[in-house]
């Protein structure tokens, strides 16, 4: 058997930090699991966006001993409504509505808020052991039997794997020379947080407006984040606006439902994109979360799909350890790679062409798409089938995912 090194991952934010604790529980104590991040001296997070966490994923943050800590924070989605109009229309019809529990008790999605999960996933690593560097990956040099890796901080790990977990700039990659197929959209999400007077009842709304989804996500007590989507200079141009003016577009958008609505925080603009790397691994390195891929939020897939990555790999190296194996050798990584590049791939047209479908004031179109949705609307069978798909429930799901310890 061959003697077992560290595996270093780069990047201690969701998916680097969610690898880190599956593999130490899976792996046990003898093989360091080192994770390197600069950010990691910044705790507590105060990263003020929230995350629709879809039921399998929580079933691996419950497995991981993560979800204690968040569930008094999260917020169950208990229903969703879609709907398909224009800015101007004085009402928006809803033309889907999806019901929310996948086993009896458990519903689709929760909202999560970021810090709070950062937060329980640097606490929960730390307990198992990982060891947290606050420094970055300035380097590393693979060959067959392991891979050198240099911190910032100028020490060298000597590791059997190395993981790049460092978000969709990925130097890693970069260095590893993977290119990405993709491109930018002309479009941002802007997110805010919102405070109403009316109770959400866990209730998410998606109100497909010309400009593109402006979704409604329901947080904990009388309060909603919101990813809304524009084009980038209109994003620039509304959150440049001073609060007045800022609330007059949010209000024309998010409408009176709710009663009374105020702006909890300065909304903020991230640039969308979409892109998949041509290859999820090379010699010794792995590739996870936005590292390997990046799709547009119009679905709020974007971290489920990195947790799919985090469980997959952690169950293909956790089966090789037990066998025996070196951990980074190449048949274990293709194994890694053959069941996550097709799922992304899927996930990565579907999110394009909802996005192309619904970002469009084509009349056309938007009959098309009307039909559509009221098609599946009356359809409890495929209703169902999406409910599960969106849950991360179908295909070949890693143990974690399915609640089960590696
Ligand atoms: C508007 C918007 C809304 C979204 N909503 C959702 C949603 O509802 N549901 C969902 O599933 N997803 C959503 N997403 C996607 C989600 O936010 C990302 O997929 C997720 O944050 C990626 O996590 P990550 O851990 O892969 O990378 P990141 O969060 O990008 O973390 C990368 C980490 O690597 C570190 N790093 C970088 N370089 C180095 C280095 N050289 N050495 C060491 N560390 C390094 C960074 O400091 C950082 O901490 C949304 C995205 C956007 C833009």
């Amino acid at each position: 058997m061959p003697a077992q090194r560290s595996i270093v991952i780069c990047g201690g934010a969701f998916a680097g930090l969610a690898l880190a604790v599956a593999l130490r529980q899976g792996l046990g104590p003898d093989i360091p699991v080192v994770v390197a991040d600069p950010a990691l001296s910044q705790r507590p997070s105060r990263d003020p966006r929230a995350t629709a966490i879809v039921a399998a994923c929580r079933r691996l943050f419950e497995t991981l001993g993560v979800w204690g800590q968040v569930a008094p924070t999260a917020q169950p989605i208990t229903d969703m409504v879609v709907t398909d109009s224009k800015l101007q229309d004085a009402t928006r019809p809803v033309f889907l509505t999806f019901g929310g529990n996948v086993a009896p008790g458990e519903p689709f999605a929760h909202m999560v808020e970021n810090r709070y999960l950062i937060d329980a996933l640097a606490a929960r690593a730390e307990a198992e052991g990982v060891e947290l560097r606050a420094t970055a990956v300035s380097s590393f040099a693979s060959r067959p039997d392991g891979v050198a890796v240099t911190l910032a901080d100028g020490t060298d790990i000597d590791a059997s794997l190395l993981v790049a977990a460092d978000g969709a700039r990925s130097k890693l990659r970069e260095r590893a020379g993977i290119a990405t197929h993709g491109w930018d959209y002309d479009q941002s999400g802007i997110v805010v947080t919102v405070g109403h007077e009316r109770e959400h009842h866990g209730r998410a709304e998606e109100h497909f407006l010309p400009a593109g989804p402006f979704a409604i996500l329901p947080l904990t007590g009388n309060r909603s984040s919101l990813v809304w989507t524009e084009t980038r200079k209109d994003a620039a141009r509304i959150t440049a606006l001073n609060d007045e003016q800022f609330h007059a577009e949010l209000e024309q958008r998010f409408g009176l439902h709710l009663g009374e609505i105020k702006a909890l925080d300065r909304p903020r603009a991230f640039p969308l994109g979409y892109f998949v790397a041509r290859s999820f691994i090379a010699e010794r390195l792995a590739l996870i979360g936005d590292a390997a891929h990046v799709i547009h939020p119009i679905a709020g897939q974007g971290l489920n799909m990195g947790l799919k990555d985090v469980a997959a790999l952690a169950e293909v190296v956790v089966d090789a350890a037990r066998l025996g194996m070196d951990l980074g050798q190449a048949d274990v990584l293709e194994r890694y790679q053959r069941w996550r590049r097709f799922d992304t791939m899927a996930m990565g047209v579907a999110t394009n062409s909802l996005n192309f479908l619904f970002s469009n004031e084509s009349t056309l179109l938007r009959t098309v798409r009307d039909i559509g949705l009221g098609l599946v609307d009356r359809a409890p069978p495929l209703k169902s089938m999406f409910i599960r798909q969106a849950a991360g429930l179908s295909g070949e799901v890693p143990r974690l995912l399915k609640g089960e310890a590696l």
